[in-house]
């Protein structure tokens, strides 16, 4: 089965940089020893630009700069008004350029043009709320009539290692950019190689809005080289990761050496969930955007549909007929839905789930490569039916447009599969019976749940994973708990009782 709907053509924004290079201390730079490595555009698969190629040794600067400015520079110290409006000017840059950085981030990543334009546009959003977020923060205080006042002094950590996984790069980057320098940190950014266009326009960004030199550093480099000399140094106090599991856990391993604070955002494998009595056309509409928007390389995506048995046949025939109409093409198509996957090794790594799938499940749409599109990453929407719970393409994150069908007889039968994998990120469940909804909401493993919608978040709600997609949750002020610490100052308004050892 192939793809008819194709869009051919290829572009390729002007003024692409050659090189991209660190940030540090204010200062763009190569790397010390002179390392770099190629980037890739995922429709031509060459090489468009070289990057510097972060080692120990340039991590070591980065760090330290940003530890001067800690230590030394104005930010930690401004009133939250003044480190506000800096943030507002970043978002204003972020908006004012939202077309170029989503022409640069279709171009190095694959994702459809205007899924790429509402991620930038995502990114300014982000800036603003935490903007608004540290104005109008409260801590508390804890009162002890007569005897004592309690209050949290809110402190920023110090240092924080930011390390970002390709998919929705910027996007990503300013989900946690925008809360460290919020509450006062200072960072070390180490965006993924396969996608680090985008990350370099942040320091220009940063620069013009008033942030101040050694604040925000970037260092670009290979995850065992750069990212793992980030995780280790001692005067990096946090770690906020995104990415695999198995990225996660090793940096879990490392971070022990020095107890480092620790948020890890995972992968994911995540159930929808529709019953007979749903909405079927917006179940339909809204599965079929869960998976395969940005691509299908998406952490929340709903890539497993479990489907009541009475509806199962009817849901299966309309997703999988609308599956093969999803145009898939160039990215930079305003019309394309799906566009080329990051890399080619990704690529080899999705395909290769497709041929499992093929041996698993019973395929009703995509199943390889598109017809008309012989080079670039790109894949058919492709759906299998009749998936076994034991299934690899069940069990496993694909992290590409493929998903897998499976039904179900009872609500302990949807909840079990449901919850049958390791992972725990996001659910889905589709009903128009309120109690069945709640309670299956509050039953399933999953760190956040929709009722009746894909995936639409208010910033304010905490974002994370159980079991093995994350530890700990961001989002609103669980962010800013994240990037402070909570240091409780205790006042004594009155004689305090002390048991006089040694008096006799
Ligand atoms: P990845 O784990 O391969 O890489 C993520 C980042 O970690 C990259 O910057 C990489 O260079 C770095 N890295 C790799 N090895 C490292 C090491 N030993 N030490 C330090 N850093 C290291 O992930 P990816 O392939 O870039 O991204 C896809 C994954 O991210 C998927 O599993 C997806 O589900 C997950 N993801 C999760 C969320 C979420 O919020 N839960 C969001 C987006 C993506």
């Amino acid at each position: 089965m192939t793809q008819t709907s194709v869009q051919t053509t290829h572009y390729v924004p002007a003024d692409l940089p050659t090189s991209i290079r660190h940030f540090i201390g204010g200062e763009f730079v190569d790397s010390v020893g002179g390392e770099t490595f190629d980037v890739l555009d995922p429709v031509s698969n060459q090489t468009y630009a070289t990057a510097a190629a972060g080692q120990q040794a340039d991590i070591d600067l980065a760090v330290a700069a940003a530890k001067e400015a800690f230590s030394s520079g104005p930010w930690p110290r401004l009133l939250p008004r003044a480190r506000a409006r800096v943030l507002h000017r970043i978002a204003d840059a972020v908006e004012a350029q939202d077309a170029r950085l989503a022409e640069l981030e279709t171009f190095d990543t694959g994702l459809p043009i205007t899924q790429a334009l509402g991620q930038a546009q995502r990114a300014a959003e982000n800036f603003r709320f935490f903007a608004d977020l540290i104005v109008a923060q409260a801590d508390d205080t804890y009162k002890v009539p007569g005897k004592q006042i309690n209050y949290v002094n809110r402190k920023p950590v110090g240092v924080a290692g930011l390390i970002t996984p390709w998919n929705t790069p910027f996007m990503l980057e300013s989900w946690k950019l925008a809360p460290a320098l919020a509450s006062g940190c200072t960072v070390v950014l180490k965006p993924a190689e396969f996608t680090p266009l985008s990350a370099s326009l942040w320091s220009e960004i940063f620069r013009t809005a008033g942030v101040p030199d050694g604040v925000f550093n970037l260092v670009n480099g290979i995850g065992e080289e750069a990212g793992d000399a980030l995780v280790k140094h001692p005067d990096v106090p946090l770690i906020s990761f995104t990415g695999e599991t198995t990225t996660g856990q090793t940096i879990y391993r490392n971070c022990a050496a020095n107890l480092k604070g620790m948020s890890m955002e995972l992968g994911g494998k995540s159930p929808a969930v529709v019953f007979a009595d749903a909405d079927l056309d917006a179940a339909i509409d809204s599965t079929l955007f869960g998976v395969f928007s940005l691509n299908g390389e998406r952490c929340t995506a709903s890539s497993r549909i479990l489907v009541e048995r009475s509806i199962y046949d009817d849901f299966c025939a309309r997703y999988a007929a609308r599956a093969a109409s999803i145009v898939v093409g160039d990215p930079h198509d305003p019309k394309t839905e799906v566009g080329a996957l990051v890399h080619p090794e990704h690529y080899a790594k999705v395909m290769s789930y497709v041929e499992i799938g093929k041996t698993e499940g019973r395929l009703l749409a995509g199943g390889g490569r598109p017809d008309g599109l012989p080079e670039g990453n790109y894949v058919s929407p492709t759906v299998f039916a009749d998936v076994a719970p034991t299934a690899r393409i069940f069990q496993e994150e694909i992290f590409g447009p493929v998903v897998a069908i499976t039904p179900f007889d009872t609500d302990a039968e949807a909840l079990a599969l449901a919850n049958g994998v390791k992972y725990g990120l996001a659910a889905y469940i589709w009903t128009t019976d309120l109690t069945r909804a709640h309670n299956f909401a509050q039953s399933v493993d999953a760190g956040m749940v929709w009722l009746n919608s894909h995936n639409v978040r208010d910033l304010r709600t905490p974002f994370g994973g159980v079991k093995a997609s994350g530890l700990g949750h961001e989002g609103g002020y669980r962010s800013i708990d994240f990037y402070t610490d909570s240091q409780a100052v205790h006042i004594t308004l009155a004689p305090v009782h002390t048991p006089r050892f040694g008096g006799k």
